[in-house]
């Protein structure tokens, strides 16, 4: 075992690959269904809004798939991302459990995202589209694409869920320097964004309505694309850099997860440090190698894996997007404007709710009142100040430590922390006068949610 407690990796160890567990899958994936015709998707069918090559990798059947060079060239400006073990915490924690984490808040947007903004735009660029539509959350992904639009030439507007905008002007001001137009979503911009306004002219908006306005502006020009921050297999496959380059960092550290747990909005984060133990897990079940538990971890105020519905429903609130079969609260539900707005999102990756219907991952969720205590306490012995999304994945980390403290037994911990909170201030400004309010889930009857007759 090393007795370091920062594993870096030199450029030519960045992986040349994305990982791709498609074909590995024990039982395949359900298909997507056309939203008007309910027939399985076409490639066709998606070529309004997405480039072919994007199109393909999401369907690959290949195992592996090259990162281009252009793409490459970029992810070196910030890759490979450290890995550290976080001793000062195990310390703090009195824990025999060892804790590491991959930080992923060194890129120039200080998240995951640019994983696969980059790609993404590199692959539409490609394809001669001129503009690239999207919805933010919390921000992260709107900096993200701004940035990777930035660099390959590209315009970029961002519909932003309206509570983000209002609590991180930073943010929106990041963007725009970077290049993109931003819009406070529900917006008077499109049809989708009026239609809500009309009916709730103070909504705090959600990532649904903001991606059925992303999605309506760019099926409505011809020269501009859609794309999306997570959810969708290829940015999962993107984000596999992640992971691999984790796997790497650990056999220098000499070990090997018991636990591998990541924040869980849509599953990019998430799903780029898993897959590839996933990978070991499918591989397990044959040759009985070793392979860690992996966790899942989502705020109980948007429990979309622990109290959602495994079923088909669209990805977005007027219903624009593919029905997809997914662990789902309701196309039409609005969580709670927590500070995590990254993880207010009601559905979830197909691929990962796919996996934890397997059971291969597991679900846990958190209220916000003790994901800011131990984000703070991370702050306070590792000094990263940690976005809330990530904070998820610390409190469980924690909550896994303390177990190990608790049975008095070994065990090596491996988080994702997924972005830094620098422009979060408000949030931790908050939790720190004792303002902040902890929500649960609102409570709904999803299969009434479901119930809906168009789906
Ligand atoms: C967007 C974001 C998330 C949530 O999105 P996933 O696709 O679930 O990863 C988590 N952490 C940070 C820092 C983010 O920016």
């Amino acid at each position: 075992m090393s007795e370091h407690s920062k594993f870096l990796l030199a450029d030519s160890q960045i992986p040349p690959v994305w990982v791709n567990v498609l074909p590995d899958l024990p039982e395949p994936l359900a298909p997507p269904l056309h939203p008007a015709t309910r027939a399985p998707l076409t490639p066709q069918d998606l070529a309004p809004i997405f480039p072919m090559e994007l199109i393909q990798q999401e369907f690959s059947t290949q195992r592996e798939i090259d990162i281009p060079g252009e793409v490459m060239d970029i992810y070196r400006l910030w890759r490979a991302t450290p890995l550290y073990r976080a001793r000062q915490l195990e310390k703090a924690l009195d824990t025999p459990a060892h804790i590491y984490y991959k930080y992923e808040g060194t890129s120039p947007a200080g998240s995951h995202k640019p994983n696969t903004a980059i790609a993404q735009a590199y692959y539409n660029k490609r394809a001669g589209i001129r503009r690239l539509a999207t919805e933010t959350g919390a921000g992260q992904w709107g900096s993200a694409l701004s940035l990777a639009c930035q660099l390959f030439g590209m315009e970029c507007t961002v519909y932003m869920v309206r509570v983000s905008y209002d609590q991180k002007p930073y943010r929106r001001m990041m963007m725009n320097v970077w290049g993109a137009e931003v819009f406070a979503s529900p917006s008077q911009h499109t049809n989708s964004g009026r239609a809500v306004l009309a009916a709730h002219p103070d909504s705090p908006g959600s990532l649904g309505i903001a991606i059925s306005e992303a999605v309506e502006d760019a099926a409505t020009h011809d020269d501009t694309n859609y794309s999306l921050g997570s959810v969708l297999n290829h940015v999962l496959l993107h984000q596999t850099v992640i992971g691999q380059e984790a796997k790497l960092q650990m056999a220098m550290a000499g070990e090997e997860p018991d636990v591998v747990i990541g924040c869980f909005g849509g599953g990019s984060n998430f799903g780029g440090l898993a897959l590839p133990y996933v990978l070991d897990r499918l591989a397990a079940r044959k040759d009985g190698r070793k392979a860690p538990r992996i966790v899942a971890v989502e705020p109980t105020a948007c429990p979309s894996l622990t109290r959602g519905s495994f079923a088909y429903d669209f990805g977005d609130l007027a219903k624009l997007t593919p029905l997809v079969k997914m662990y789902t609260l309701g196309h039409d539900f609005v969580p709670p404007g927590i500070h995590a707005g990254g993880l207010r999102y009601h559905g979830a990756s197909p691929l990962i709710s796919h996996l934890v219907h397997l059971g291969e991952i597991d679900g846990k969720a958190y209220t916000q009142l003790p994901v800011f205590q131990a984000a703070v306490q991370f702050a306070r012995t590792e000094g990263i100040l940690p976005a809330p999304e990530s904070s998820h994945a610390i409190r469980a980390a924690v909550d896994e430590a303390l177990a190990a403290k608790e049975e008095g037994r070994h065990k090596t911990i491996l988080f994702c922390l997924s972005g830094h909170g620098h422009f979060d201030l408000a949030a931790y400004e908050n939790y720190l006068s004792g303002k902040l309010q902890d929500y649960a889930y609102p409570g709904r009857n999803i299969d009434e949610a479901l119930a809906d007759p168009t789906l």
